[in-house]
């Protein structure tokens, strides 16, 4: 990386593709490794609150306090820039999106660094986010010279990212640090996740995470029509099994029916059902609680088709 080079990293969320984020070069190469608009700004990855501090003008009081209870971990928030942090990375915009991975190997290497690290999630623009370095292998192998390898993502969803109107905390993206949690430390909590016509934020592009294949997300008269059809239908299902179908076709992310476990399984079970011999995947919908929710947002995008 100190070349201005980008490799495959593991965090808790979602392995990344990381490259300098203060180079303009190594940015152009993240956009261009992963065939990704430029409008798509990338999130700044680093080890502690102080080094957060060297590249940000402001940070409000809700935010300090998020800091404290939430870094390391799931959590980006959208912070504004000072100029040592290239326009590129941030598509323009003057707030950077920066967090504190929670991965062992990756806060030893970000402290090894000299610079902060920009990676979003190690996979071609709009499919599926990796969770194993051998994900990342099988699609960027033969555009990355290196891959480090931190077994099993944790948390298996995105961060949650959290952005500032004034002192006031917005919600931009579900992930992997659940609303209770940062409403228990900052109070109700504004969730503006929609604006799927908004340039500012592509993360909440309407279709994403998606496999090749068909998803259809809850919705029963579809699910009936399949289960009347010859077509193969691969399921993912929460703890139990849906009736009717085949169990052999069908992946409960959860047995014992815990929502971090279900979003830690996510992504995998999307890209084995991609691979398998369905011709189409299945999701039912997910409690609208704690990580249940960026799982259904998940789902969501990954059924939208323009
Ligand atoms: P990822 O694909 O996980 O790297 O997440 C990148 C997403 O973070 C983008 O698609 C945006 O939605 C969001 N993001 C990054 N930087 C900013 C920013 N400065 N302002 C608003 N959203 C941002
Ligand atoms: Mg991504």
């Amino acid at each position: 990386m100190m070349n201005g080079l980008v490799v495959g990293i593991p965090t808790e969320t979602v392995y990344g593709l990381a490259g300098n984020a203060l180079n303009e070069d190594a940015a152009i190469q993240i956009f261009s490794v992963k065939n990704r608009p430029h409008f798509d700004p990338l999130i700044v990855h680093t080890h502690s609150i102080t080094e957060i501090e060297k590249y940000v003008t402001a940070v409000p009081d809700k935010a300090r306090l998020l800091m404290q209870h939430f870094m390391p971990g799931a959590l980006t928030l959208l912070l504004k820039k000072k100029g040592m942090i290239p326009d590129i990375i941030t598509s323009g915009l003057d707030t950077v999106a920066i967090r504190i991975p929670n991965h062992p190997l990756t806060l030893q290497l970000l402290r090894a660094l000299p610079f902060p690290v920009a990676a979003p999630s190690a996979n071609p623009f709009g499919y599926i986010s990796p969770t194993t370095a051998a994900h990342v292998f099988e699609q960027l192998h033969d555009k990355i010279p290196y891959i480090l390898d931190g077994g099993a993502t944790t948390v298996g969803v995105e961060s949650t990212i959290v952005g500032f109107e004034g002192e006031e905390a917005v919600v931009y993206r579900l992930g992997g640090l659940a609303i209770e949690e940062i409403e228990a430390v900052i109070g109700k909590t504004t969730i503006n996740v929609n604006a799927a016509s908004n340039p500012k934020t592509p993360g909440m592009l309407k279709s994403h995470y998606a496999p090749v294949k068909r998803l259809i997300f809850d919705n029963k008269t579809e699910l009936d029509r399949l289960k009347a059809s010859k077509e193969k239908v691969g399921i993912i299902c929460f703890n139990k099994y849906i009736d009717g179908p085949d169990k052999n076709a069908q992946v409960l992310l959860s047995s014992r029916g815990d929502l971090e476990e279900a979003a830690k399984h996510l992504f995998a079970a999307m890209r084995t059902l991609d691979a398998g011999d369905a011709d189409v995947i299945y999701a039912i919908r997910f409690p609208e609680e704690g990580l249940g929710r960026a799982i259904n947002d998940r789902l969501m995008r990954a059924s939208f088709r323009e």
